[in-house]
């Protein structure tokens, strides 16, 4: 037999026999190592701990606490969690794919009789626990493509054969680990042994192949850990989470709705979610205008040609709503771009009146299949706050640190950590290498300026520009896409947007796109689960409430809470003849943050008594001190 050179992480070489496998390799190691490990790196590709090891390379192994070992565990737990379906359920079901995912995994199964409620997860879960007390050993096999479309249309799993012959190979690998056989690239873990921690979680309806032509199969989601501590952490979250569902909070206070007679994704703002968006857009205008930007608004149809004419109508028409008028065909808009260029070419401009930095609070509405769509953070009409800043090449640097210092700020305002990636020239693409040089420098720069770490997606860009992509952390670690800014060569050229330059000649600028808080809709449900619903004070729709203890101070509260909402305190009030105790009991329910008790004490002093909603009192304060507090705390983002 012919000798290899295996090399280990710590530089060490050992000298071994080709055919090996990398559980060999650890047991001359130690033989807990080998029991610990579920798959392994050979020359920087995963395997699984019994293939063959043919030629000398890099080997390292993967243990149960690597970081690469938690999307083979999920991975592999979605093999068990289809066998035990299979085991249970028989030739009712027949399975499709099982991928990990984010947090977890998932397994879509088709049926035409057994549909899956939440009460079958315990059975479930107690097979997966029995076929994994089996300690069944997983093995990887090879077959022609040919042998394998039999194999799979015998056990009449006819998506299996489907996916199979769409493959364009000759050959296939199969994973088997006791009566369950299933198609899979790998690698697996060694043995069912190893799944431990897992937990079957929700269900939801999902198309093969996500096509809605296609049949509707049943998608059951769950999630697995190396260890039941790891796990038990992770439910916790998902309970937080749960809590703080923003459709469940939008309905408890009260913000917004859907209703299936205005249409799916469509938002309905009832009188307090509207209140949050006026405040959230009114800071945004303000920001915007002490940056230097100014605002315009462009009209919410344009003509298709003028969507021919930017690209949208080739690339991105699926997405788009059209209608007709006076036989003339118009496209709603899904981006604000267009309007603002055309702004833009009303009038001739000089590189003195560069850089130019239009805002807008734009409504836009996107084409998103119906099976996508998700509360706030999915519709089909959205506000963005959308900014183009048309300027000279050699101004992209400063705008966009700009742009990333305004980032930093509102981030910190609503109180939220971050993250950033640089996308870079991707394969396809136009503009010329000094553009592409050039903005990429510029992004990068800003962002290493910015003092924050990020990453690089190389040759993520969009064809027509690099970006940055930021994305907030909420107060649960979840991390959300908001701000992005591009660089576009393509639509200033498209558009023939031109600019005098010092030499008297006509030169064309560079567009950035960029949003901050990305739609209004999708930020504010962010913010409603960031918060929990309880808002701080100066975003709250309702600042405080006014109740009385008795219908005796009825009247005195009634002007006090009058004095309040002329003063612009967003106040209401509570005077029914109920217990106090019951009305702050509703009142911190509707989150209001602050309560001003108003007893006979406080009647006769001509004060309020304010109580913050975590219980907190404060001492009696007049009215208009009262009033300076609010306005105090408010302005200072509190
Ligand atoms: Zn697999
Ligand atoms: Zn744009």
């Amino acid at each position: 037999m012919a000798e290899i050179q295996i090399e280990l992480p710590d530089g060490s070489l050992k000298s071994v026999e080709a055919g090996v496998t990398p559980y060999d390799v650890a047991l001359t190691i130690g033989e807990g190592l080998a029991r610990q490990s579920i798959a392994a790196c050979f020359n920087d590709e995963l395997v699984d701990m019994t293939a063959p090891l043919d030629a000398s390379g890099t080997l390292a192994l993967i243990t149960q606490n690597s970081p690469e070992a938690l999307e083979i565990i999920r991975h592999s737990c979605a093999h068990l969690m289809a066998q035990a379906v299979k085991e249970i359920y028989g030739d009712e079901v027949q399975v499709t794919i099982g991928p990990a995912i984010k947090d977890g995994f998932y397994y879509d199964f088709y049926s035409e009789t057994k549909k899956f409620v939440p009460e079958d997860f315990p059975v479930i879960e107690a097979k997966m626990a029995e076929l994994a007390k089996e300690d069944l050993s997983i093995s990887r096999e090879v077959m022609t493509r040919d042998d394998a479309i039999s194999l799979f249309r015998d056990m009449g799993e006819a998506y299996k054969v489907e996916l199979i012959e769409d493959l364009d190979v000759e050959s296939v690998s199969l994973y088997r680990q006791g009566n369950f056989v299933d198609l899979c690239r790998g690698p697996h873990v060694p043995r069912t042994g190893i799944h431990k921690a897992y937990k079957l979680t929700s269900l939801a309806g999902a198309y093969w192949r996500g096509d809605e032509k296609n049949a509707m199969l049943q998608r059951i989601y769950a999630t697995a850990f190396q260890n039941k501590k790891e796990l038990k952490t992770h439910l916790a979250r998902l309970e937080e989470a749960k809590k703080r569902d923003h459709r469940r909070l939008g309905r408890e206070l009260d913000l917004f709705s859907f209703s299936e007679e205005a249409g799916g994704g469509l938002v309905l703002w009832h009188p307090k979610g509207a209140m949050l968006r006026a405040i959230i857009e009114d800071f945004e205008r303000k920001e915007h205008t002490k940056r230097g930007y100014e605002l315009v608004v462009g009209p919410q149809i344009l003509k298709t040609d003028l969507w021919k004419m930017s690209g949208h109508y080739e690339n991105y028409r699926e997405n788009m709503y059209f209608t007709e008028i006076d036989e003339q065909g118009y496209g709603v808009k899904p981006m604000n771009c267009l309007a603002h260029m055309l702004i833009y070419k009303s009038k001739p401009r000089s590189y003195r009146n560069l850089p130019i930095r239009y805002f807008e609070l734009g409504t836009v509405h996107r084409h998103e299949k119906s099976g996508v769509l998700h509360g706030l953070l999915r519709v089909r009409g959205f506000t963005q706050d959308d900014a183009h800043i048309i300027c000279r090449p050699d101004q992209i640097d400063a705008e966009v640190k700009d742009i990333m210092k305004f980032v930093q700020d509102v981030a910190g305002i609503f109180g939220f950590d971050y993250t950033m990636e640089l996308s870079t020239r991707p394969e396809k693409s136009i503009g010329t290498d000094a553009d592409w040089d050039q903005a990429t420098k510029a992004l990068q720069s800003a962002l290493e300026d910015s003092g924050q770490p990020f990453d690089i997606n190389e040759g993520d860009g969009a064809f027509y520009g690099p970006k940055i992509d930021v994305k907030l952390k909420d107060a649960l670690d979840r991390e959300w896409q908001c701000a992005t800014i591009q660089c576009d060569f393509t639509l200033p050229e498209r558009f023939d947007l031109t600019y005098v330059g010092s030499d008297g000649e006509k030169h064309r600028p560079v567009m950035l796109h960029r949003v901050i808080l990305g739609s209004i809709e999708r930020f504010i449900g962010v913010l409603i689960e960031h918060y929990a619903g309880s808002f701080p004070l100066w975003l709250s729709p309702v600042q405080a409430i006014v109740l009385n203890v008795t219908d005796n101070q009825a009247e005195y509260a009634q002007k006090v809470f009058e004095q309040l909402r002329a003063a612009g305190v967003r106040v209401e009030s509570d005077l029914r003849n109920e217990k106090l105790g019951f009305k702050i009991r509703e009142a911190q329910m509707a989150k209001i943050p602050y309560m001003l008790v108003i007893g006979d004490r406080e009647m006769e002093e001509k004060t309020v008594a304010p109580r913050f909603r975590d219980g907190k009192s404060l001492d009696p304060v007049s009215v208009t001190d009262f009033i300076d507090f609010i306005a105090q705390e408010a302005s200072a983002h509190k």
